[in-house]
């Protein structure tokens, strides 16, 4: 039988005219997609390395190359499309999962699309945020329900522990090992400039980083790579990964070419090894047994960090959450199924979990009828895409929201979805050091903090425009939105109405 032969999906184009022969995208090009031809003095292109990832594009001195969808295709049909016979042909010739990488590109419900925002007029005046204050710092931890004051009247409750954002937005959890050594300082930075969180994810955290441990969170997930006192002491607060909403159900995956040097010492795993970490923790089957973590966690750090509670997107999610509010955790994290990843089995991302508006608003809803939303805090995540939907992530309930795709964008990520392959050529997520170089951390930096000002600033302005000047009074304001083209179930679950009721 022939060998499999499945047409490139991008075709390099480049425009001969312009072309200077200067070879910068064959330096540019990790995946080696471009090469010079000595008997001609011209540049070749191989289409079938290419990713589409626009670094050559963008380098390009004279604007010589653009990549376009192949328009090569099958027989066209509804049912097999052509991503359904390539994965077969795929399959078929290696006898293994399809992995990717990012949030699935598949054409699901986005229900922040169907949700409009509410402005003031006439009778409820709007606030203007230039001159007016707006209340945008969050603390996120649980809270009181009554205080204690003693003979002299002063309050005598102690507080649990919280983290103060400036903005209810932090980084999500990506891992030192999916992501470069820069990547990572880049988040740090930002987040230190900022007043909000990056997260370090399940790779441990690089001895250089500990300085921006009130800035950091530590994750414990199921592997335990890079945990030690001294890394769940380091950060401002700790979170308990049980799911990612991109593989609800399966554990963390690092391709072993990405663990290599300082990746290996800081996970405390053998170079060049899978870094595997396993479906469940082997110490958790039951609410219980987490609240035995979130207790060990606690003690081990003296009672002073608020503990974080990770979970996917799944069916019976509300439930869950009821567990893990009460199983002493300070907060408890959502992630979407639309959410990224470094690497995931293709299936499992594009078929698993359920959208993060759903959820988030469920989960709101069963807290409070249980009487115990304020026992903990909310952070919703899986596809933030702008400031917008930070606001609708709000008024349904979410105290913060965690991006991820976002913040690697603004650090010059061209959602390629090839992460897992290791040779990002954006600097991002690779750990060859002729690529790591590529992204400079203070460039990193500044991005990020532009991305997450405007974000703030845009926030402000559709609060003002709401009449409403903090975030405590967005929270859970459901009255603040309205659902367009939305069945009835759907609005009962999302708990808002329709426009123009
Ligand atoms: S993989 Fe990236 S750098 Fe290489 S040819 Fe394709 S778009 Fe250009
Ligand atoms: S981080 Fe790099 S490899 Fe991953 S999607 Fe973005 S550009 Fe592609």
């Amino acid at each position: 039988m022939p060998k499999d032969y499945i047409y490139p999906e991008f075709e390099i184009v480049r425009n001969e005219g312009r072309c200077t022969v200067c070879r910068r995208c064959e330096e540019q090009c990790a995946n080696r997609a471009h090469a010079f031809d000595a008997a001609t003095s011209r540049m070749t292109a191989e289409d079938a390395r290419c990713v589409d990832c626009h670094r050559c594009v963008a380098m390009c001195p004279a604007h010589a190359l653009k990549i376009v969808q192949s328009s090569h295709t099958f027989r066209p049909g509804a049912n097999w499309t052509r991503d359904a016979i390539t994965d077969i042909h795929r399959q078929a010739g290696s006898g293994g999962a399809l992995l990717t990488s990012m949030g699935t590109p598949k054409d699901y419900p986005v229900y922040w699309d169907k949700l409009l925002i509410n402005a003031s007029q006439v009778t409820n005046p709007s606030i203007d945020p230039l001159r007016e204050p707006m209340e945008t710092k969050v603390f996120l931890g649980q809270k009181h329900t009554h205080i204690q004051r003693d003979e002299s009247g002063r309050i005598c409750t102690e507080l649990h522990p919280q983290i103060t954002l400036a903005t209810p937005i932090l980084f999500s959890a990506m891992s030192y090992g999916s992501l470069s050594y820069n990547a990572h300082e880049s988040l740090a930075r930002a987040a230190q400039e900022l007043g909000i969180c990056y997260n370090s994810g399940e790779g441990g955290l690089h001895e250089d980083l500990y300085h921006y441990g009130p800035n950091t969170i530590v994750q414990v997930a199921s592997g335990r790579f890079g945990v030690h006192p001294g890394y769940l002491k380091a950060g401002a607060a700790i979170e308990i990964k049980m799911g990612q909403g991109a593989k609800p159900g399966i554990g963390g995956h690092l391709p072993a070419e990405k663990v290599m040097g300082d990746v290996s010492r800081t996970r405390m795993i053998p170079q060049g090894t899978e870094a595997i970490s396993p479906a469940p923790h082997h110490d958790i089957y039951s609410i219980e047994d987490l609240r035995q973590l979130v207790y060990t966690l606690k003690e081990a750090t003296d009672y002073k960090k608020p503990i974080i509670v990770k979970i996917a997107a799944v069916h019976n999610i509300s439930a869950i959450a009821s567990g893990v509010a009460r199983s002493g955790a300070d907060i408890i994290a959502i992630d979407g199924f639309r959410g990224g990843t470094g690497a995931a089995p293709a299936r499992i991302r594009d078929n698993v979990g359920i959208p993060i508006e759903l959820a988030l608003a469920s989960v709101d809803a069963r807290l409070r009828e249980e009487g115990i939303r304020g026992s903990i805090s909310i952070i919703a995540g899986g596809s933030i895409r702008n400031s917008a939907d930070v606001v609708r992530a709000i008024a349904l309930g979410a105290d913060a929201v965690y991006i991820a795709t976002g913040a690697l964008l603004a650090m010059g990520c061209h959602l390629c979805r090839s992460c897992h392959l290791g040779r990002c050529n954006w600097g991002i997520a690779t750990q060859l050091p002729e690529l790591v170089s590529r992204l400079d951390p203070e460039e990193g930096k500044r991005r990020l903090v532009n991305l997450i000002t405007a974000w703030t600033y845009e926030i402000k302005e559709m609060m003002g425009g709401m009449g409403i000047n903090s975030i405590e009074a967005l929270k859970g304001n459901r009255l603040m939105l309205r659902g367009i083209g939305l069945t009835q179930k759907e609005l009962d679950i999302l708990g808002v109405l329709h426009a123009g009721e």
